[in-house]
């Protein structure tokens, strides 16, 4: 229904007419246990003062089952599935309206989640709003500015530990025998989507911070579920919350707002997190069950940092609507990477951030949906798919360029104003620049047109002419400065580093390593690219490494040497985030057929065991694997599969290689396995699932890693789907539940078919399980039976939307794309988005445009490696 799809002038117009005083919420979840039970009791009473005589409620696919305004009651029929209509309202005095209904449990992960545990068959509720489903829970007026008190009373069965944003003041016996009542203090001022309920028989654990001036104590919570206890590292996550507290407590300057900080880990997550104030939801994916690597920690380390920062910017101070999602997101994704060098946690943050996040946000950007990082979110439904790399990794490194332009201490000094202006209150873009530009003393008009109000990357090159005697003539910085959307020249301007690296032959008879000479050279681009002065008259270097230091936000292309010499010496480089620059500089070129797939595998082969750097060199093992199968040429594929594989178990074997590379290299062969039904591999895959495994020392083989072995022996038909059954055994656990589901659909056995259907019956799977089906079915080798059993998605996309919510949707028209013949695809998605599709939503066209985009990078690329 259309009104469930909110506009920003509607929004705006309820912003004109209302001011909200008070929510208050109860919620009665006493029959969550019971399967068959779908719905949960809602009441809501709410407060507020109105100029206009009518106005709407949002509640999203619910029961109404009374309306009173101020004590009279009004016809339900004035509820229409998304909004309930108000009238009879005073235009002078307070309003209060409370709506009385049903809302539904939910399986996608928007709304109140519910989760019943296979392991103990224990039931846990969790909420998540963002953007637009805390109106899926209560009756409310769902959009950012318009923030109230809430109070919330919680029914639920005995026993369980219920929260909230705020703490729990009382309790008491609930309506029926053997149910409680929880009941939580006020909030202060809160957007709704910003609300927070989980409850079930969680696993917790507390602590205490108190600020190192003594000014601030806050009692601090980590909640899981039982099952996952025991990978609960509480000692080193409250060691990290409370250096991260006294961090931002002290630069922002304001006062941790919130009274206490719980962090609760849950099962079926959709995101990594969510900034709930004093209540941070978190996936529970977080708490390791096996070993993980350094870069897994440094991510979990970040995430919580970002979510902490949201407690002042996002949620004390909160965009007015989601045209400024960008801003809380850029400045929490800056702030988690800043603090986990600043608490001292992890240094080498920036690097992950530069091979991985801005990864994310190139290839983003060079698509034909990229949009500005300020976006024109005209509704909720496209603020919803506005959660993306330009949202977060390009508005982060511009945000960090920002950092860099003004300084570090006037960039907090302004953000310690402007918590202090707009604290509960809703803000826009223009209230953040007013306070930077009075910290700095510099004009941010110039800087926000260029970098926020345009799209696509720029593109940079070195160009090197040499003069008689071999030295450079002439080193110059191109510059292609496009906006994606008009495809005008626009003026960007760059403060990047040039570094000009020599191939050094090492004492003692070791590789040549590529060595800086001397420090990077500053140049300042300004948007006609530039001639580096200081290169002039130099010996010729064996690469040019363009914005070196990753100081600008800028689609680099290596020049022809340059790129054999990283080609050839990327893993003999010393500053890991040079080298992580050259790697994701590498991935761009042959992501763009500029640099053969062939050629790519052998940096990747050559160098994996040099790079010491876990983010990247994960980075690069997925990224290798994805080359093959997304942009080698079609009959080359198979044997570059084998190669790969072959290669990853030689890495695999070494000695001189660490516990984190082991276990990437591991990963990466499990996942190789599944493409190769070759006798050589399987017995490999065979040895490694034997316990004790011996024929790769040091390595401890998890869980997860068995699920993806045993996945490998199952897609290549090299063991029946009963070795799947008999791991469940060893790993009856959600987490083993849904790697069943993975596999099984996986499997040469598999009706195709039975499973595209089930996976497009709706509520038929949770978000988790549809994740697993169709990853199962995306195995590689089964690409032309899966794409067989789908048929023509472009007939069936229409109502594919219609039928699920958005969550799940968007989950299935992306994993049931053909994937086996790009070329012939993207004809039929340009016709289906021509003809048919033309009047289709436009978040099911974004996604059938950028996978049509991709379908012909794919055809393209493929054809370069012929
Ligand atoms: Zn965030």
């Amino acid at each position: 229904m259309t009104t469930a799809n909110l506009t920003r002038a509607e929004a705006r117009s309820r912003t004109a007419a209302l001011t909200v005083d008070t929510y208050d919420v109860t919620l009665d979840v006493t029959g969550a246990e019971e399967p068959g039970n779908a719905w949960f009791d809602t009441t809501t009473t709410i407060t507020f003062t109105s100029s206009a005589p009518t106005t709407f409620l949002d509640f999203l696919d619910g029961q109404v089952q009374r309306v009173v305004v101020n004590g009279a009651d009004l016809p339900s029929a004035a509820y229409d599935g998304a909004r309930v209509a108000l009238g009879e309202l005073s235009t002078e005095a307070i309003n209060t309206v409370t709506v009385v209904g049903r809302g539904r449990y939910s399986t996608s992960g928007q709304g109140l989640h519910r989760f019943t545990d296979p392991a103990d068959g224990n039931t846990y509720l969790y909420t998540q709003y963002e953007p637009s489903d805390s109106r899926r829970v209560y009756a409310q007026f769902d959009q950012p500015d318009l923030k109230a008190h809430h109070t919330f009373h919680i029914a639920a069965p005995e026993g369980w530990l219920v929260w909230s944003n705020q703490p729990e003041v009382a309790t008491g016996p609930g309506p029926v025998e053997g149910t409680s009542w929880h009941h939580f203090a006020p909030t202060p001022p809160l957007s709704t989507y910003l609300s927070a309920v989980m409850a079930g028989p969680y696993h917790r654990v507390s602590d205490q911070w108190t600020s190192e001036d003594g000014s601030l104590t806050v009692d601090l919570g980590l909640a899981c579920r039982p099952d996952r206890a025991k990978h609960l590292d509480a000692e080193v996550l409250f060691d990290l919350t409370k250096r991260g507290l006294e961090f931002f407590n002290r630069e922002f300057g304001y006062p941790y707002p919130w009274g206490k900080y719980d962090q609760i880990f849950v099962p079926e997550y959709n995101l990594g997190a969510m900034e709930n104030p004093g209540c941070v939801t978190f996936t529970e994916q977080y708490l390791f069950r096996e070993a993980a690597t350094r870069s897994q920690y440094a991510g979990r380390c970040n995430t919580l940092l970002h979510e902490m920062s949201h407690m002042w910017f996002g949620d004390l101070v909160t965009p007015r609507w989601w045209d400024d999602l960008w801003l809380k997101e850029s400045f929490a994704e800056f702030m988690g990477t800043h603090a986990s060098i600043a608490i001292d946690a992890f240094a080498e943050a920036w690097v992950g951030f530069a091979g991985r996040r801005k990864a994310w946000a190139y290839s983003q950007d060079q698509l034909p949906t990229t949009h500005p990082i300020v976006a024109d979110i005209p509704d909720v439904e496209a603020a919803r798919q506005n959660f993306d790399g330009i949202t977060y990794a390009k508005g982060a490194s511009v945000l960090k360029q920002l950092v860099h332009y003004v300084g570090l201490q006037p960039f907090f000094a302004g953000a310690r104003s402007y918590f202090a202006a707009h604290a509960y209150g809703s803000t826009s873009l223009a209230d953040l620049l007013v306070e930077l530009e009075r910290s700095s003393g510099r004009d941010l008009g110039p800087w926000t047109k260029a970098w926020l109000e345009t799209a696509g990357p720029d593109e940079l090159a070195a160009r090197v002419t040499t003069a008689d005697d071999g030295t450079m003539a002439e080193l110059r910085i191109e510059q292609t400065s496009l906006d994606a959307i008009s495809g005008q020249r626009v003026h960007r301007p760059h403060v990047i580093a040039v570094g000009l690296y020599d191939l050094v032959e090492s004492e003692g008879g070791g590789e040549p390593r590529l060595v800086r000479r001397g420090a990077p050279i500053e140049v300042e681009l300004a948007g006609e690219g530039a001639v580096v002065e200081a290169a002039s008259g130099q010996l010729l270097p064996a690469l040019v490494l363009v914005n070196d230091g990753d100081w600008t936000y800028a689609k680099v292309r290596l020049d022809e040497r340059s790129a054999r010499a990283a080609v050839d010496h990327v893993g003999h480089v010393d500053d890991p985030l040079a080298r992580a620059l050259l790697w994701s500089q590498l991935w761009s070129m042959t992501r763009d057929g500029d640099l053969l797939v062939r050629d790519y595998l052998r940096a990747v082969t050559t160098h994996a065991a040099a790079e010491d750097d876990a983010a990247t060199l994960g980075s690069l093992l997925s990224q290798a694997q994805s080359a093959i199968e997304s942009f080698e040429h079609p009959d080359r594929v198979p044997t570059a599969r084998r190669e790969w594989v072959s290669a990853v178990r030689s890495l695999l074997g070494s000695d001189a290689i660490s516990d984190d590379q082991r276990l990437l290299l591991a990963r990466a062969f499990a996942v190789a396995a599944a493409t190769v039904a070759d006798p050589e591999v399987v017995d490999d895959v065979r040895d490694l699932l034997k316990v004790p495994q011996v024929v790769v020392p040091a390595l401890e083989v998890g869980q997860d890693l068995r699920w993806s072995l045993v996945s490998a022996l199952v897609a290549t038909g090299s063991e029946t789907t009963g070795v799947a059954e008999e791991e469940l055994v060893r790993d009856n656990s959600m987490d083993g539940r849904t790697r069943l589901r993975q596999v099984l659909a996986s499997s040469p056995e598999a009706d195709p078919r039975a499973l595209v259907d089930g996976l497009l019956t709706p509520g038929a799977l949770s978000n988790d399980h549809v994740d697993a089906v169709i990853a199962g079915l995306r195995t590689p080798l089964r690409e032309e039976a899966t794409d067989g059993a789908v048929g023509d998605l472009f007939a069936r996309a229409t109502a594919i939307w219609a039928d699920h919510s958005i969550e799940i949707a968007q989950r299935l028209v992306r994993g049931l794309f053909p994937t086996a013949r790009p070329a012939e695809t993207a004809d039929r998605g340009r016709a289906w988005l021509a003809g048919e599709g033309a009047e289709a939503p436009a978040a099911l066209r974004r996604i059938v445009l950028e996978q049509v985009d991709f379908c012909e990078r794919r055809a393209r690329v493929q054809s370069a490696n012929a």
